[in-house]
């Protein structure tokens, strides 16, 4: 048996073309366009590639985006003002504040400061809790876009065992709460566990997010498990690098049903979602119905 290899290249495709119909529907209905905006600071190489690509997305969905550059050594107290002055603009619906931040920045403070109603990314404590109590609010974009691929590959979740690896509140967290609403029995992971091999065994769906190459083995699977692999991880090849994901791809493909490739995965779904996040802020904000 060979997994299906789950596209989420193409999936991602999809949805962004299903957000830009949505959205040019409700700039007929609001008169406007959805506004997304995105807060960098510093020069971090591989986060100011994710805000360039988040604002090509946006605009390619039809929607408005403005990239608020600052320096490396702004204070704390400067990027709260910035932050509450989005919060303040109508023309901003989504507030997305990269991440990671400076080390003397508190990133607490920061994500604290985000309208929760403009929180696209779902980091805000309220939007967290909302994710927890099953109430409508916004759900980070990376276990969104997992939730939806899982949902296309399998259909009904409810009653399967799924084991999250990595508890982490952009990732871990918030997989394991979209999948308990969906009735799977979750089992969370962490460094701490013990025999994880036995733990994935048992598992019919396996979400990896750990930051570490390749640790899940194939053989620790079930057969015709589905796997989604958020791991983003650059390791030497060569003369270069590549990128590989959590779980070792090759080794899964004769044992899992179907598993999702780094890159092309989950990581083209991230964005998607954040796009389908401000365009759902914009109808709130906007008091537009939104249908999905
Ligand atoms: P964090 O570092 O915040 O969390 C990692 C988690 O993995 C922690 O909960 C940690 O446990 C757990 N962990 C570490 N070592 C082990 C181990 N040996 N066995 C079991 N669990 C372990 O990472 P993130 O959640 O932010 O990201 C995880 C991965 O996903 C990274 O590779 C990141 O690059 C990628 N990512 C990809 C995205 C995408 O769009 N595709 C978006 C976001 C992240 P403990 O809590 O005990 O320390």
């Amino acid at each position: 048996m060979t997994a299906r290899i789950i596209d989420g290249k193409a999936r991602a495709a999809a949805l962004r073309a299903r957000v830009g119909e949505q959205h040019a529907a409700f700039e007929r209905a609001a008169g406007r366009k959805a506004g997304l905006a995105v807060v960098l600071v510093g020069e971090d190489p591989a986060s100011a590639v994710y805000v360039r690509s988040k604002g090509k997305a946006t605009e390619a969905a039809g929607m408005a985006s403005s990239t608020h550059r600052l320096a490396a050594k702004t204070s704390e107290g400067d990027l709260l003002t910035l932050v509450r002055q989005l919060n303040g603009d109508p023309a901003v619906d989504g507030i997305l504040v990269q991440l990671p931040l400076p080390g003397h920045i508190n990133e607490n403070a920061v994500i604290a400061a985000i309208d929760p109603n403009k929180d696209v990314d779902g980091f805000h404590p309220v939007n967290a809790g909302r994710l927890a109590s099953g109430l409508q609010g916004f759900v980070p974009c990376t276990p969104l876009g997992c939730l939806m691929l899982l949902k296309e590959e399998l259909g009904d979740l409810s009653g399967l065992d799924a084991v999250v690896i990595g508890r982490s509140n952009i990732v871990g967290k918030p997989m394991a709460a979209l999948l308990l609403a969906e009735s799977c029995t979750v089992t969370i992971a962490h460094s701490r566990t013990r025999d994880l091999a036995a733990k994935a065994a048992a598992a019919d769906i396996v979400v990896a997010a750990v930051g570490r190459p390749e640790m899940i083995k194939g053989d620790w699977l079930k057969p015709g498990a589905t796997v989604i692999d958020v791991g983003i991880n650059r390791v030497p090849d060569g003369e270069g690098t590549r990128l590989v994901g959590d779980v070792d791809f090759d080794g899964a493909l004769s044992v899992a049903g179907a598993i999702t490739p780094v890159p092309g995965g989950v990581g083209p779904m991230t964005i998607a979602v954040l796009l389908r996040n401000t365009l759902l802020a914009a109808h709130r904000n906007a008091g537009v119905a939104y249908e999905k």
